[in-house]
């Protein structure tokens, strides 16, 4: 049994850690590919202009079985490789993000995007993220119900071309709700400043606005659950294309 552990907060996340030594508990060999740096918001970026370099890493304070490698990319970038050099895993794991994946942050999301790019390979991936506010983050709860998923997913696996993005909450969960992802978004500001040369730059930020959806993940997180969302590959939408049809005879 192997499973490869990708992230997008960089191989030196405390996160990655606690996932790659939950994961140590239930598979006998345990890869970790994961960005020298920080790549959060990077999606589903490959680098395909330049060279990309594969590292092995001595990460402290991991299990005996656990492998690690850094890869100056992104988060779809350790994938491939991880793949290509280590061979296919049973189950790719991506995370923990410090920091949450809900609603429309999963199209952003480096973490997502990990287990996306297992998911486009035919490997079962699960992405795994914790934290709403910035509260005093405890792995411990999480490492459990992320050892519980993978267990289960390698169990029965997944639908094709179907991946499951989880989310803790910082502190110790009330239990475990399924659930679709929700319409929480950021509300996008660019702030506009003047560099030492007096030329513009930009940053965009934002705040979370959530939603009150209650059967979807933004809430069920917020509510102290961890949620665990089935996410497709196929961004098609079923009843346009029914309704394009009609068009198409006219
Ligand atoms: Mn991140």
């Amino acid at each position: 049994m192997k499973i490869l552990v990708s992230n997008d907060d960089g191989i030196y996340s405390p996160g990655i850690k606690a996932l790659a030594n939950a994961m140590a508990q239930i598979a006998d060999e345990v890869i970790i590919v994961a960005p020298d740096v920080e790549q959060s918001a990077t999606s589903s970026a490959l680098t395909l202009r330049r060279p990309l370099r594969y590292k092995a890493t001595k990460l402290s304070n991991i299990a005996a079985n656990i492998k690690a490698f850094r890869v100056d990319g992104t988060p779809a970038d350790c994938v491939i490789l991880g793949v290509h050099n280590e061979g296919r895993p049973d189950l790719i794991v991506a995370g923990i993000n410090l920091g949450p994946n809900l609603g429309y942050d999963v199209i952003y999301s480096g973490t997502v995007a990990a287990a996306t790019e297992g998911t486009t390979m035919g490997i079962a991936s699960i992405a795994f993220s914790i934290g709403l506010d910035d509260d005093d983050i405890n792995f411990e709860f999480a490492k459990e119900y992320a050892k519980k998923t993978a267990l289960h997913v390698l169990e029965h696996g997944l639908a094709s071309r179907t991946l499951l993005n989880v989310n803790f909450p910082a502190k110790k969960p009330l239990g475990l709700k399924l659930c679709r992802q929700s319409t929480h978004q950021w509300d996008d500001n660019v702030v506009q400043r003047k560099d030492p040369e007096g030329k513009d730059y930009y940053w965009i930020s934002g705040k979370p606005i959530g939603t009150d959806e209650k059967d979807a993940d933004y809430h069920i997180v917020k509510s102290g659950y961890v949620s665990v969302s089935p996410l497709h590959l196929d961004m098609t939408e079923y009843k346009t294309l029914k309704k394009l049809e009609i068009l198409m005879n006219e």
